[in-house]
């Protein structure tokens, strides 16, 4: 037994889970893994190349020409989403990527490919990872999950505002959709649809500050660890 956990932290679009997994993982010295990260690398990959996602279906092997990294930034202290060796952690969050995530992560191969990558990189432990369906599908076993919440219009404000400051100019009312459809289609998919897991908690953010969130889930993970030792 090394003493570390696996945490998952699911939930819907834009709550701000990976915001808080991030200062978990910090926190612990864990690693931090953006699983939609991967979702929406393959994403771009589909668009860039023109597959289609029946052409994919009846050729997973497309598949093997991904290659999903996350590799530290020093300059801006974070770790970055890149596709066979490109970095495309802006490009990734954009609307263009955002309008087919969805349909894409509902195909059975793709989850199949990601989930076992997601799985290898949380064998040691050690590892927060955010998601939707982290605590159901990826860690099962995980020894602490949470499931995030908000309502709709909060959460299209923070992402809106967040887009914003990184210079990515986009139509409130369209993020607001985007994201109202993005939480159905995740939760009607026929695979893995986005449920909360038995054992979860619920953390529903609606008002609260990123602070006291933080805080919270911290001693919920130190809770955990300290009984397991
Ligand atoms: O977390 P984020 O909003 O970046 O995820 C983008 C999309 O990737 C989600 O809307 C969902 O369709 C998909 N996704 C998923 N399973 C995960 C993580 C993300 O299906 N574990």
């Amino acid at each position: 037994m090394s003493g570390k956990i696996n945490i998952a932290i699911d939930g819907h679009s834009s709550c701000g889970k990976g915001t808080l997994a991030k200062h978990i993982a910090r926190e612990l010295g864990y690693l931090f893994v953006d699983s939609g990260a991967m979702y929406r690398a393959v994403t771009l990959y589909l668009l860039n190349e023109g597959i289609s996602l029946q052409e994919l279906q009846d050729d997973p092997a497309i598949l093997g020409n991904i290659r999903i990294e996350f590799r530290y930034n020093q300059e801006h202290q974070f770790y970055e989403t890149y596709l066979n060796d490109i970095s495309v952690e802006s490009e990734i969050r954009g609307m263009r990527v955002s309008r087919y995530v969805s349909p894409v992560s509902a195909v059975k191969v793709v989850r199949d490919f990601l989930v076992k990558k997601q799985q290898q990189i949380g064998e040691n432990k050690g590892v927060v990872m955010d998601g939707r369906d982290i605590g159901t599908i990826v860690f099962p076993d995980a020894e602490l999950k949470i499931f995030m919440t908000a309502s709709p219009e909060i959460r299209a404000k923070r992402r809106y505002e967040e887009l914003e400051k990184k210079g990515i100019h986009v139509n409130y009312q369209e993020v607001l959709h985007n994201i109202i459809e993005r939480d159905a289609m995740d939760s009607s998919r026929s695979e893995s649809p986005l449920v909360k897991a038995k054992d979860a908690i619920t953390l529903d953010n609606t008002n609260m500050t990123k602070l006291e969130q933080a805080k919270i889930s911290l001693q919920w993970a130190k809770g955990v660890i300290a009984s397991i030792k």
